[in-house]
C-alpha cells in the first residue's frame, strides 16, 4: 500500500511554523508498513488542494491530509476533498453532540461557526476528536481512501493513533522495526568503515547516521509481525555490538544524557558540574531527564577568572601562564566543584566556542575536560574543528556531549552495587594512566 501525505496550511508555506506533522506520519505509517511515496505542502487554497488531491489519487492507494478541518472561512480542506471524491456533506449528529459536551465541559457557549465542523462527507468514517472539536474521517473512492485529521498536533496525533491507526492496520502488509546504536567518540565513517560489510544488507537494513558529534546506526527489518522483524534484527544487533563495543553507549537511548543519568541511578553516585565554555549546558541537559534530582547535585557557571578562582580555587598563576582554557584549569574546576558540593564526582569543561581565535592564536572548537572523583583525576582535549562564524552553538554542544561521555565512562566502570547492600564507593581505576587524552 503506497500513501501521499497533504499538508494544508499557508503558515506552512511561510516558513511561519515547522511541519512536525509530517515527520511524525511518515514515521508512524512507515511503522505500519506503509510506503510514503510522496508529500506535499499546500496553502489555504481550494483549486491548488483539489490538484494536489488529484494527483496524489493518481498515484497513490491512501491519501492523508492534515490541516483545514477549523470552523473558519480559510479551512477549506472537508469541502475540497468531498468535492473531488464526488461526496455530499451531510450533519452529522454525533459529532455535533460531541462538540457541544466539549464545549459545556470548558463552560462556554459553543459558536454557531463551529456547527460546519460536524457536517462530514456522506458514508464516510467518522473519526472523533478528543482533543479539541473538528472531527476527522476516511472516504472511500474509486477503491483509495482519502483520510482527513486536523492541524494542531495534539489533535492530530490522539486521532491518528486511536482512531486511523485501527482503521489503517487492514492495509499494511506487515510491520517496520527499527533499533538505534548509539555512539561516541567515532566519526560517522570510521563507524561505518567497521560495519562495512553489514550496510550491503538487505533486511534488516543497516544505515549510519551523524548528528551533532555524535554517529548512530539504525538497524531497521521489515516482516510479517514485530517478533519476526525482531527475529531478523537479533543477529545483526549481537554483530554490531560485538564490533563497535568500545564506542556504544546505548541501543534506542535518547541521548548520552539518558544513558548516563540511568547508569548514575543504577551506582547509586551524584555528580556536580563547573561549566565555563557551555555555562550550564551539561547541568541542563542531565537535569532535562526526569529523575535527574538523584544524581544531580549542583551546577556551577564559572564563566570570568574571577569566579574560577574565588569560587572553585584555580589557581592565579595557572590561569595566568597558561591561560583559562587548558588541562590544569579543568582540573583544578573539577575539584573545586567536588570541594564545594560533596558529590561523588564533578566534571568540568573550559574552552574556545568561537568564533575566532583566542590571545594564543588557537582555533575556537578547543576544549579541556575534567573528571575527578576526589582520588583520581581524568582529563580529556577535544578539538572539534569547527570554526566557522556560527559554529559556537555546535561547540558548546560537542564539549558538553564530551563531558557526558566522561560520566557515563566513569559510571559504566563503577563497581555494581552489591545485591541488598550499600553501594561501593570505592574510587574507580578507569585508566591507570590519570589523563585519558
Ligand atoms: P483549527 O481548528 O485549529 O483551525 P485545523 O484543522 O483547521 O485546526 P489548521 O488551521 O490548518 O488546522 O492549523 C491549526 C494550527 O495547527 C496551525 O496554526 C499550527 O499551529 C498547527 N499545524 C497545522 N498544520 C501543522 C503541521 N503540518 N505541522 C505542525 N503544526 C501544524
Ligand atoms: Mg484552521
Amino acid at each position: 500500500m503506497t500513501a501521499e501525505l497533504i499538508f494544508v496550511g499557508t503558515e506552512l508555506l511561510l516558513g511561519d511554523i515547522l511541519n512536525t506533522n509530517a515527520q511524525y506520519l511518515s514515521r508512524r505509517l512507515s511503522a505500519l508498513g506503509i510506503s510514503v511515496l510522496h508529500q506535499c505542502v499546500i496553502g489555504d487554497n481550494p483549486e491548488r488542494l483539489e490538484e494536489a488531491l488529484k494527483t496524489a489519487l493518481s498515484r497513490s492507494d491512501l491519501v492523508l491530509t492534515t490541516g483545514g478541518l477549523g470552523p473558519t472561512k480559510d479551512d477549506l480542506t472537508k469541502e475540497t476533498a468531498a468535492a473531488v471524491c464526488k461526496k455530499r456533506l451531510v450533519r452529522h449528529e454525533e459529532s455535533l453532540d460531541a462538540m457541544r459536551a466539549y464545549f459545556s465541559d470548558k463552560g462556554v457557549a459553543m459558536p454557531k461557526s463551529n456547527e460546519k465542523q460536524a457536517d462530514l462527507p456522506e458514508g464516510a468514517l467518522v473519526f472523533p476528536n478528543s482533543n479539541g472539536t473538528a472531527p476527522g474521517c476516511a472516504m472511500e473512492t474509486d477503491g483509495k481512501w482519502v483520510l482527513l485529521l486536523p492541524g494542531p498536533p495534539r489533535e492530530m496525533k490522539a486521532m491518528f493513533e486511536l482512531a486511523a491507526v485501527p482503521f489503517l492496520r487492514r492495509f499494511s502488509d506487515g510491520v517496520i522495526v527499527s533499533h538505534s546504536v548509539r555512539t561516541f567518540g567515532i566519526g560517522e565513517s570510521a563507524m561505518a568503515e567497521r560495519v562495512s560489510d553489514l550496510l550491503d544488507l538487505k533486511n534488516p537494513t543497516v544505515a549510519p547516521y551523524a548528528k551533532n558529534g555524535e554517529a548512530l546506526l539504525r538497524v531497521t527489518a521489515k516482516a510479517e509481525n514485530e517478533a519476526a522483524a525482531e527475529a531478523l534484527i537479533a543477529p545483526v544487533l549481537h554483530e554490531i555490538k560485538d564490533r563497535l563495543c568500545d564506542v556504544i553507549y546505548g541501543v534506542d537511548v535518547s541521548s548520552l544524557e539518558e544513558a548516563a543519568v540511568a547508569l548514575l541511578k543504577e551506582k547509586a553516585l551524584t555528580v556536580a558540574t563547573a561549566e565555563s565554555a557551555t555555562a550550564g549546558l551539561i547541568a541542563k541537559r542531565l537535569t532535562d531527564i526526569p529523575g535527574a534530582s538523584d544524581v544531580f547535585h549542583c551546577g556551577i557557571v564559572s564563566y570570568s577568572n574571577e569566579i574560577k578562582m574565588r569560587l572553585l580555587g584555580v589557581a592565579r598563576e595557572t590561569l595566568q601562564t597558561q591561560t583559562a582554557v587548558c588541562a590544569d584549569t579543568a582540573e583544578q574546576m573539577a575539584f573545586g566543584a567536588l570541594r564545594q558540593s560533596g558529590a561523588d564526582l564533578a566534571v568540568s569543561v573550559t574552552g574556545l566556542a568561537g568564533p575566532g581565535k583566542d590571545e594564543l592564536g588557537r582555533d575556537a572548537g578547543l576544549a579541556f575536560l575534567a573528571l575527578t572523583d576526589g582520588v583520581s583525576v581524568w582529563t580529556r582535549k577535544v578539538q572539534t574543528g569547527h570554526t566557522e562564524d556560527d559554529c559556537r552553538d555546535y561547540n558548546r554542544t560537542v564539549f558538553a556531549s564530551n563531558a557526558l561521555h566522561l560520566i557515563y565512562q566513569y559510571a559504566a566502570a563503577f563497581p555494581e552495587k552489591p545485591a541488598g547492600g550499600e553501594p561501593l564507593k570505592t574510587p574507580v581505576s578507569l585508566c591507570p594512566k590519570e589523563r585519558i587524552e
